[in-house]
Protein backbone atom coordinates (compact mmCIF):
# COMPACT_ATOMS: atom_id res chain seq x y z
CA UNK A 1 0.00 0.00 0.00
CA UNK A 2 3.00 2.45 0.71
CA UNK A 3 3.23 4.71 3.61
CA UNK A 4 1.06 7.43 2.25
CA UNK A 5 -1.64 5.02 1.25
CA UNK A 6 -1.37 3.14 4.68
CA UNK A 7 -1.37 6.51 6.45
CA UNK A 8 -4.92 7.79 4.84
CA UNK A 9 -6.17 4.26 5.35
CA UNK A 10 -5.34 4.85 8.79
CA UNK A 11 -6.98 8.32 9.33
CA UNK A 12 -10.07 7.03 8.16
CA UNK A 13 -10.21 4.60 9.91
CA UNK A 14 -9.98 6.46 13.16
CA UNK A 15 -12.23 9.17 11.72
CA UNK A 16 -15.03 6.11 11.21
CA UNK A 17 -14.16 5.25 15.02
CA UNK A 18 -15.14 8.71 16.12
CA UNK A 19 -18.16 8.76 14.04
CA UNK A 20 -19.88 6.07 12.97
CA UNK A 21 -22.47 5.88 10.08
CA UNK A 22 -26.05 4.54 10.77
CA UNK A 23 -25.52 0.95 9.42
CA UNK A 24 -28.53 0.55 6.89
CA UNK A 25 -26.44 -0.31 4.16
CA UNK A 26 -23.80 -2.93 3.41
CA UNK A 27 -21.49 0.08 2.45
CA UNK A 28 -21.59 1.95 5.75
CA UNK A 29 -21.35 -1.10 7.42
CA UNK A 30 -18.37 -1.66 5.83
CA UNK A 31 -17.03 2.05 6.44
CA UNK A 32 -18.07 1.72 9.93
CA UNK A 33 -15.69 -1.12 10.75
CA UNK A 34 -12.79 -0.36 7.99
CA UNK A 35 -13.05 3.14 7.21
CA UNK A 36 -13.48 4.42 3.87
CA UNK A 37 -9.79 4.14 2.34
CA UNK A 38 -10.54 0.37 3.14
CA UNK A 39 -13.84 0.19 2.24
CA UNK A 40 -12.85 1.54 -1.28
CA UNK A 41 -9.59 -0.29 -1.83
CA UNK A 42 -10.79 -3.64 -0.77
CA UNK A 43 -15.02 -4.12 -1.02
CA UNK A 44 -16.61 -1.14 -3.19
CA UNK A 45 -15.73 -2.64 -6.52
CA UNK A 46 -15.94 -6.21 -5.49
CA UNK A 47 -19.17 -6.21 -3.85
CA UNK A 48 -20.41 -4.74 -6.92
CA UNK A 49 -18.62 -7.75 -9.05
CA UNK A 50 -20.71 -10.03 -6.64
CA UNK A 51 -23.90 -8.88 -6.66
CA UNK A 52 -23.85 -6.49 -9.74
CA UNK A 53 -25.48 -3.74 -7.39
CA UNK A 54 -23.98 -0.99 -5.81
CA UNK A 55 -23.24 -2.08 -1.61
CA UNK A 56 -25.41 1.00 -1.31
CA UNK A 57 -28.46 -0.93 -2.42
CA UNK A 58 -27.88 -3.85 -0.55
CA UNK A 59 -28.74 -4.57 3.08
CA UNK A 60 -26.04 -4.36 6.07
CA UNK A 61 -27.64 -8.21 7.22
CA UNK A 62 -25.06 -9.78 4.24
CA UNK A 63 -22.11 -8.03 5.74
CA UNK A 64 -23.25 -9.49 8.98
CA UNK A 65 -23.27 -13.60 7.84
CA UNK A 66 -20.59 -12.55 5.67
CA UNK A 67 -18.21 -10.84 7.77
CA UNK A 68 -19.52 -11.59 10.56
CA UNK A 69 -17.16 -9.75 13.90
CA UNK A 70 -13.86 -9.14 11.04
CA UNK A 71 -12.89 -5.75 11.72
CA UNK A 72 -9.41 -3.94 12.13
CA UNK A 73 -9.60 -4.58 15.71
CA UNK A 74 -10.37 -8.27 15.52
CA UNK A 75 -7.00 -8.57 12.71
CA UNK A 76 -5.01 -6.47 14.74
CA UNK A 77 -5.47 -8.86 18.11
CA UNK A 78 -5.02 -11.72 15.72
CA UNK A 79 -1.53 -10.17 14.22
CA UNK A 80 -0.65 -9.59 18.03
CA UNK A 81 -1.90 -13.08 19.29
CA UNK A 82 0.61 -14.28 16.26
CA UNK A 83 3.79 -12.58 17.76
CA UNK A 84 3.44 -14.37 20.91
CA UNK A 85 5.80 -16.73 21.53
CA UNK A 86 3.09 -19.65 20.79
CA UNK A 87 0.97 -17.53 20.17
CA UNK A 88 -2.35 -18.71 18.80
CA UNK A 89 -5.60 -16.75 18.81
CA UNK A 90 -8.38 -19.35 20.07
CA UNK A 91 -11.10 -16.85 19.08
CA UNK A 92 -10.35 -16.76 15.78
CA UNK A 93 -12.85 -15.00 13.29
CA UNK A 94 -14.44 -17.16 10.69
CA UNK A 95 -12.70 -14.64 7.74
CA UNK A 96 -9.03 -15.41 9.30
CA UNK A 97 -8.82 -19.05 10.06
CA UNK A 98 -5.71 -20.28 8.23
CA UNK A 99 -6.19 -24.52 8.35
CA UNK A 100 -9.00 -26.24 7.59
CA UNK A 101 -9.86 -29.90 7.48
CA UNK A 102 -10.77 -30.97 3.78
CA UNK A 103 -12.06 -34.17 2.27
CA UNK A 104 -9.31 -35.76 -0.49
CA UNK A 105 -11.47 -35.10 -2.75
CA UNK A 106 -13.72 -32.32 -2.75
CA UNK A 107 -16.14 -31.63 -0.26
CA UNK A 108 -18.71 -33.65 -2.49
CA UNK A 109 -16.81 -36.93 -1.19
CA UNK A 110 -18.92 -36.14 1.92
CA UNK A 111 -22.24 -36.29 0.16
CA UNK A 112 -21.34 -39.82 -1.87
CA UNK A 113 -21.11 -40.97 1.49
CA UNK A 114 -24.01 -39.83 2.77
CA UNK A 115 -26.20 -40.99 -0.27
CA UNK A 116 -24.41 -44.26 -0.31
CA UNK A 117 -25.69 -45.09 3.64
CA UNK A 118 -28.64 -43.71 2.78
CA UNK A 119 -29.52 -46.39 0.30
CA UNK A 120 -27.47 -48.97 2.46
CA UNK A 121 -29.88 -48.05 5.09
CA UNK A 122 -32.89 -49.41 2.54
CA UNK A 123 -33.65 -45.46 1.58
CA UNK A 124 -34.70 -44.02 -2.03
CA UNK A 125 -32.75 -41.61 -4.08
CA UNK A 126 -33.99 -40.08 -7.27
CA UNK A 127 -31.31 -38.04 -9.15
CA UNK A 128 -31.71 -36.31 -12.33
CA UNK A 129 -35.21 -35.22 -11.31
CA UNK A 130 -36.37 -31.95 -11.03
CA UNK A 131 -39.50 -30.76 -8.48
CA UNK A 132 -41.97 -28.63 -10.39
CA UNK A 133 -45.33 -29.47 -7.74
CA UNK A 134 -45.80 -29.09 -4.81
CA UNK A 135 -48.99 -31.18 -3.81
CA UNK A 136 -50.93 -29.82 -0.70
CA UNK A 137 -54.40 -30.13 1.45
CA UNK A 138 -55.64 -28.69 4.46
CA UNK A 139 -52.24 -27.01 4.78
CA UNK A 140 -50.09 -29.75 4.84
CA UNK A 141 -48.01 -30.78 2.23
CA UNK A 142 -49.20 -34.42 0.96
CA UNK A 143 -46.77 -35.00 -2.10
CA UNK A 144 -44.56 -33.43 -4.86
CA UNK A 145 -44.50 -33.78 -8.64
CA UNK A 146 -41.42 -34.04 -10.68
CA UNK A 147 -40.06 -34.36 -14.09
CA UNK A 148 -37.51 -36.63 -15.25
CA UNK A 149 -34.33 -36.47 -17.08
CA UNK A 150 -36.13 -38.01 -19.91
CA UNK A 151 -38.95 -35.78 -19.28
CA UNK A 152 -41.27 -38.65 -17.67
CA UNK A 153 -43.67 -37.04 -15.24
CA UNK A 154 -44.13 -38.85 -11.47
CA UNK A 155 -45.62 -38.08 -8.31
CA UNK A 156 -44.92 -39.32 -4.67
CA UNK A 157 -46.93 -39.13 -1.86
CA UNK A 158 -45.08 -37.52 1.47
CA UNK A 159 -45.67 -37.40 5.38
CA UNK A 160 -43.29 -34.66 5.85
CA UNK A 161 -41.25 -32.73 3.23
CA UNK A 162 -37.78 -30.82 3.99
CA UNK A 163 -37.29 -28.64 0.76
CA UNK A 164 -33.92 -27.13 0.01
CA UNK A 165 -34.77 -25.69 -3.50
CA UNK A 166 -35.10 -22.11 -3.81
CA UNK A 167 -37.86 -20.14 -2.31
CA UNK A 168 -38.83 -18.53 -5.39
CA UNK A 169 -39.05 -22.41 -6.87
CA UNK A 170 -41.11 -23.77 -3.95
CA UNK A 171 -43.77 -21.33 -3.95
CA UNK A 172 -44.01 -21.18 -7.88
CA UNK A 173 -43.98 -25.04 -7.34
CA UNK A 174 -47.12 -24.58 -4.76
CA UNK A 175 -49.33 -23.58 -7.67
CA UNK A 176 -52.63 -22.14 -6.87
CA UNK A 177 -52.75 -22.48 -2.65
CA UNK A 178 -50.36 -19.16 -3.01
CA UNK A 179 -52.25 -16.04 -1.99
CA UNK A 180 -50.67 -13.51 -4.24
CA UNK A 181 -48.80 -10.92 -2.26
CA UNK A 182 -47.26 -14.52 -0.88
CA UNK A 183 -46.17 -14.86 -4.75
CA UNK A 184 -44.93 -11.43 -5.61
CA UNK A 185 -42.43 -11.33 -2.64
CA UNK A 186 -41.01 -15.07 -3.99
CA UNK A 187 -40.94 -14.00 -7.35
CA UNK A 188 -39.00 -10.91 -6.70
CA UNK A 189 -36.69 -13.09 -4.64
CA UNK A 190 -32.90 -11.97 -6.26
CA UNK A 191 -30.26 -14.24 -6.68
CA UNK A 192 -26.93 -14.29 -8.61
CA UNK A 193 -25.49 -16.62 -10.73
CA UNK A 194 -21.96 -18.19 -11.11
CA UNK A 195 -19.74 -19.21 -13.83
CA UNK A 196 -16.21 -21.04 -12.85
CA UNK A 197 -13.69 -21.58 -15.87
CA UNK A 198 -11.31 -24.25 -14.85
CA UNK A 199 -7.73 -23.91 -16.48
CA UNK A 200 -5.01 -26.64 -16.96
CA UNK A 201 -1.80 -25.53 -16.87
CA UNK A 202 2.25 -26.15 -16.07
CA UNK A 203 2.93 -23.43 -13.72
CA UNK A 204 1.31 -20.06 -12.78
CA UNK A 205 3.58 -16.87 -12.95
CA UNK A 206 3.27 -16.00 -9.21
CA UNK A 207 5.98 -17.87 -6.89
CA UNK A 208 5.91 -18.78 -3.45
CA UNK A 209 8.08 -16.59 -1.28
CA UNK A 210 6.31 -17.48 1.92
CA UNK A 211 8.06 -20.02 4.22
CA UNK A 212 5.26 -22.53 3.64
CA UNK A 213 6.52 -25.57 2.18
CA UNK A 214 4.39 -26.47 -1.36
CA UNK A 215 4.58 -29.02 -4.11
CA UNK A 216 6.30 -26.96 -6.79
CA UNK A 217 6.48 -23.80 -5.09
CA UNK A 218 3.00 -23.20 -5.68
CA UNK A 219 2.10 -19.73 -4.24
CA UNK A 220 0.02 -21.16 -1.38
CA UNK A 221 -3.36 -19.63 -1.15
CA UNK A 222 -6.49 -21.63 -1.89
CA UNK A 223 -8.41 -18.77 -2.73
CA UNK A 224 -7.14 -14.92 -3.97
CA UNK A 225 -9.97 -12.26 -4.14
CA UNK A 226 -9.72 -10.33 -6.89
CA UNK A 227 -10.92 -6.65 -6.05
CA UNK A 228 -9.71 -4.73 -9.08
CA UNK A 229 -12.28 -3.03 -10.65
CA UNK A 230 -10.64 -3.52 -14.53
CA UNK A 231 -11.02 -7.29 -14.37
CA UNK A 232 -14.37 -9.07 -14.21
CA UNK A 233 -13.36 -12.44 -12.64
CA UNK A 234 -14.04 -12.33 -8.58
CA UNK A 235 -11.65 -14.93 -7.27
CA UNK A 236 -8.93 -17.84 -8.07
CA UNK A 237 -8.98 -21.16 -6.62
CA UNK A 238 -6.08 -22.91 -6.85
CA UNK A 239 -7.40 -27.12 -6.28
CA UNK A 240 -3.73 -28.13 -5.90
CA UNK A 241 -4.23 -26.60 -2.51
CA UNK A 242 -7.38 -27.36 -1.45
CA UNK A 243 -5.96 -30.77 -2.13
CA UNK A 244 -3.35 -32.63 -4.50
CA UNK A 245 -5.23 -35.89 -4.71
CA UNK A 246 -8.07 -33.65 -6.60
CA UNK A 247 -5.43 -33.30 -9.75
CA UNK A 248 -4.15 -36.12 -11.91
CA UNK A 249 -0.56 -35.00 -11.94
CA UNK A 250 -0.22 -32.38 -8.72
CA UNK A 251 3.51 -32.35 -9.22
CA UNK A 252 3.57 -30.87 -12.75
CA UNK A 253 0.60 -29.52 -13.46
CA UNK A 254 -1.96 -26.67 -11.79
CA UNK A 255 -5.78 -26.62 -11.71
CA UNK A 256 -7.04 -23.36 -11.27
CA UNK A 257 -10.68 -22.45 -10.95
CA UNK A 258 -11.41 -18.83 -11.85
CA UNK A 259 -14.45 -17.75 -10.49
CA UNK A 260 -17.38 -15.06 -12.53
CA UNK A 261 -20.75 -13.86 -11.41
CA UNK A 262 -23.40 -13.15 -13.61
CA UNK A 263 -26.94 -13.04 -14.21
CA UNK A 264 -28.84 -15.40 -16.15
CA UNK A 265 -29.14 -14.85 -19.69
CA UNK A 266 -27.08 -11.60 -19.55
CA UNK A 267 -24.25 -11.60 -22.46
CA UNK A 268 -21.61 -13.41 -20.43
CA UNK A 269 -23.93 -16.27 -19.17
CA UNK A 270 -24.34 -17.16 -22.62
CA UNK A 271 -20.62 -17.19 -24.23
CA UNK A 272 -19.67 -20.73 -25.11
CA UNK A 273 -17.31 -22.53 -23.41
CA UNK A 274 -14.38 -21.82 -25.71
CA UNK A 275 -14.70 -17.54 -24.94
CA UNK A 276 -15.13 -18.43 -21.57
CA UNK A 277 -11.89 -20.26 -21.46
CA UNK A 278 -10.21 -16.97 -23.79
CA UNK A 279 -11.41 -14.41 -21.16
CA UNK A 280 -10.11 -16.12 -18.17
CA UNK A 281 -6.52 -16.57 -19.45
CA UNK A 282 -6.28 -12.81 -20.96
CA UNK A 283 -7.09 -11.54 -16.93
CA UNK A 284 -4.91 -13.97 -15.90
CA UNK A 285 -2.35 -12.45 -18.24
CA UNK A 286 -3.48 -9.26 -17.47
CA UNK A 287 -2.92 -9.88 -13.74
CA UNK A 288 0.39 -11.59 -14.02
CA UNK A 289 -0.80 -14.77 -12.94
CA UNK A 290 -0.01 -16.64 -16.09
CA UNK A 291 2.99 -15.76 -18.38
CA UNK A 292 2.05 -14.28 -21.68
CA UNK A 293 2.38 -16.98 -24.27
CA UNK A 294 2.15 -19.77 -21.61
CA UNK A 295 -0.28 -23.07 -23.25
CA UNK A 296 -3.77 -23.86 -21.63
CA UNK A 297 -3.71 -27.36 -21.45
CA UNK A 298 -7.02 -28.37 -20.95
CA UNK A 299 -10.06 -25.93 -19.33
CA UNK A 300 -13.82 -26.83 -18.08
CA UNK A 301 -16.70 -24.02 -18.06
CA UNK A 302 -19.55 -24.87 -15.10
CA UNK A 303 -22.37 -22.74 -14.92
CA UNK A 304 -24.75 -22.88 -11.67
CA UNK A 305 -28.01 -21.09 -11.73
CA UNK A 306 -28.95 -19.39 -8.12
CA UNK A 307 -25.57 -19.82 -6.80
CA UNK A 308 -25.96 -16.80 -4.35
CA UNK A 309 -29.08 -15.76 -2.62
CA UNK A 310 -28.88 -11.85 -2.67
CA UNK A 311 -30.23 -9.59 -0.38
CA UNK A 312 -31.95 -6.76 -1.81
CA UNK A 313 -35.19 -6.26 -3.49
CA UNK A 314 -38.14 -8.47 -1.78
CA UNK A 315 -35.61 -9.94 0.52
CA UNK A 316 -36.84 -7.56 3.27
CA UNK A 317 -40.51 -9.09 2.97
CA UNK A 318 -38.72 -12.94 3.65
CA UNK A 319 -40.36 -12.83 7.30
CA UNK A 320 -44.17 -12.45 5.61
CA UNK A 321 -42.99 -15.38 3.26
CA UNK A 322 -41.60 -17.50 5.93
CA UNK A 323 -45.08 -16.70 7.94
CA UNK A 324 -47.39 -18.44 5.35
CA UNK A 325 -45.03 -21.56 4.65
CA UNK A 326 -45.04 -21.85 8.58
CA UNK A 327 -48.67 -22.56 8.16
CA UNK A 328 -47.99 -26.37 6.74
CA UNK A 329 -46.97 -28.33 9.63
CA UNK A 330 -45.31 -30.56 7.62
CA UNK A 331 -42.64 -28.48 5.18
CA UNK A 332 -39.12 -27.33 6.24
CA UNK A 333 -37.73 -24.96 4.84
CA UNK A 334 -33.89 -26.05 5.13
CA UNK A 335 -30.34 -25.07 3.24
CA UNK A 336 -28.65 -22.03 1.77
CA UNK A 337 -31.79 -21.05 -1.43
CA UNK A 338 -34.18 -23.05 1.05
CA UNK A 339 -33.75 -20.17 3.58
CA UNK A 340 -32.96 -17.51 1.14
CA UNK A 341 -29.77 -16.93 3.57
CA UNK A 342 -26.31 -16.77 2.51
CA UNK A 343 -25.41 -19.96 4.44
CA UNK A 344 -22.36 -21.86 4.15
CA UNK A 345 -22.49 -25.66 4.27
CA UNK A 346 -22.27 -26.10 7.86
CA UNK A 347 -24.89 -23.81 8.40
CA UNK A 348 -27.10 -25.75 5.39
CA UNK A 349 -26.76 -28.68 7.33
CA UNK A 350 -27.18 -27.29 10.66
CA UNK A 351 -30.87 -25.92 9.15
CA UNK A 352 -31.47 -29.98 8.26
CA UNK A 353 -30.16 -31.14 11.79
CA UNK A 354 -32.55 -28.82 13.87
CA UNK A 355 -35.53 -29.97 11.41
CA UNK A 356 -34.74 -33.50 12.12
CA UNK A 357 -34.20 -33.22 15.74
CA UNK A 358 -38.15 -30.99 15.60
CA UNK A 359 -39.38 -34.32 13.87
CA UNK A 360 -37.91 -36.59 16.27
CA UNK A 361 -39.27 -34.97 19.43
CA UNK A 362 -42.64 -33.29 17.70
CA UNK A 363 -41.78 -29.95 18.06
CA UNK A 364 -43.98 -27.59 16.39
CA UNK A 365 -42.66 -23.88 15.79
CA UNK A 366 -39.90 -23.60 13.45
CA UNK A 367 -37.73 -20.59 15.37
CA UNK A 368 -34.88 -22.56 15.53
CA UNK A 369 -34.70 -24.11 11.92
CA UNK A 370 -35.46 -20.72 10.52
CA UNK A 371 -32.75 -19.13 13.61
CA UNK A 372 -29.66 -20.91 12.63
CA UNK A 373 -26.96 -18.68 11.31
CA UNK A 374 -29.07 -15.25 12.37
CA UNK A 375 -27.22 -14.33 15.51
CA UNK A 376 -24.44 -11.37 14.31
CA UNK A 377 -21.85 -12.76 16.50
CA UNK A 378 -20.24 -16.46 15.16
CA UNK A 379 -17.38 -18.47 15.52
CA UNK A 380 -17.27 -21.47 13.95
CA UNK A 381 -15.02 -23.53 16.12
CA UNK A 382 -16.80 -23.71 18.70
CA UNK A 383 -20.10 -23.06 17.17
CA UNK A 384 -21.85 -26.50 18.22
CA UNK A 385 -22.64 -25.70 21.28
CA UNK A 386 -24.95 -22.73 19.16
CA UNK A 387 -27.36 -25.93 17.86
CA UNK A 388 -30.25 -26.47 20.09
CA UNK A 389 -31.07 -30.24 19.47
CA UNK A 390 -28.86 -33.22 20.29
CA UNK A 391 -27.09 -33.09 17.18
CA UNK A 392 -23.70 -31.45 17.39
CA UNK A 393 -21.00 -30.91 14.57
CA UNK A 394 -17.68 -30.29 14.23
CA UNK A 395 -16.69 -27.65 11.58
C1 LIG B 1 -18.70 -20.46 -5.41
C2 LIG B 1 -19.14 -20.97 -4.06
C3 LIG B 1 -18.19 -21.28 -3.12
C4 LIG B 1 -18.57 -21.76 -1.88
N1 LIG B 1 -17.60 -22.05 -0.96
C5 LIG B 1 -17.95 -22.56 0.23
C6 LIG B 1 -16.96 -22.91 1.19
O1 LIG B 1 -15.78 -22.77 0.94
N2 LIG B 1 -17.36 -23.41 2.38
C7 LIG B 1 -18.67 -23.62 2.67
O2 LIG B 1 -18.98 -24.10 3.77
N3 LIG B 1 -19.63 -23.30 1.79
C8 LIG B 1 -19.32 -22.77 0.59
N4 LIG B 1 -20.29 -22.43 -0.32
C9 LIG B 1 -21.69 -22.56 0.10
C10 LIG B 1 -22.19 -23.99 0.00
O3 LIG B 1 -22.00 -24.45 -1.32
C11 LIG B 1 -23.68 -23.99 0.36
O4 LIG B 1 -23.86 -23.48 1.66
C12 LIG B 1 -24.28 -25.38 0.34
O5 LIG B 1 -24.00 -26.07 -0.86
C13 LIG B 1 -25.77 -25.27 0.52
O6 LIG B 1 -26.33 -26.54 0.63
P1 LIG B 1 -27.83 -26.80 0.24
O7 LIG B 1 -28.06 -28.25 0.41
O8 LIG B 1 -28.71 -25.84 0.93
O9 LIG B 1 -27.95 -26.39 -1.29
P2 LIG B 1 -27.23 -26.96 -2.56
O10 LIG B 1 -25.89 -27.52 -2.25
O11 LIG B 1 -27.35 -25.88 -3.59
O12 LIG B 1 -28.15 -28.18 -2.94
C14 LIG B 1 -29.46 -28.02 -3.39
C15 LIG B 1 -29.69 -29.08 -4.43
O13 LIG B 1 -31.07 -29.10 -4.79
C16 LIG B 1 -31.17 -29.21 -6.17
N5 LIG B 1 -32.47 -28.63 -6.56
C17 LIG B 1 -32.82 -27.33 -6.59
N6 LIG B 1 -34.10 -27.21 -7.00
C18 LIG B 1 -34.54 -28.45 -7.22
C19 LIG B 1 -35.78 -28.99 -7.67
N7 LIG B 1 -36.82 -28.21 -7.96
N8 LIG B 1 -35.91 -30.34 -7.79
C20 LIG B 1 -34.87 -31.15 -7.50
N9 LIG B 1 -33.68 -30.72 -7.08
C21 LIG B 1 -33.52 -29.38 -6.95
C22 LIG B 1 -29.98 -28.45 -6.73
O14 LIG B 1 -29.68 -28.86 -8.04
C23 LIG B 1 -28.90 -28.82 -5.72
O15 LIG B 1 -28.25 -30.00 -6.08
C24 LIG B 1 -19.94 -21.95 -1.57
C25 LIG B 1 -20.91 -21.66 -2.54
C26 LIG B 1 -20.52 -21.18 -3.78
C27 LIG B 1 -21.58 -20.89 -4.82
Amino acid sequence: MGLVQTVKAGCSYLASCVKSLPEDSLENFYINRFGRVLYSMFFQSYTQKLWGRSPKDISPDWGAQRVKGLSIRALLKDCLSKMLPHGKNRDVETSLIEEFLYPKYGPGQLWELAAAEIVERGGKIVRGAGVDEILCRDNMVCGVGFVRGDKSREKLGADILLSSMPLTDLLDSMGKTVPEHIKTVARGLPYRDFVTVGVLVEELALRNNTRIPTLNRLVPDCWIYVQDAGIKMGRIQIFNNWSPYMVSDAEHKVWIGLEYFCDEGDPYWNLPDDQWAGLASKELVQMGVLESGKAVLDFHVEKVKKAYPAYFDTYKDIPTLRTWLDGFENLYCIGRNGQHRYNNMDHSMATAMEAVANIISGKKTKENVWGVNTEKEYHEQGRSGALSGEYKMNT
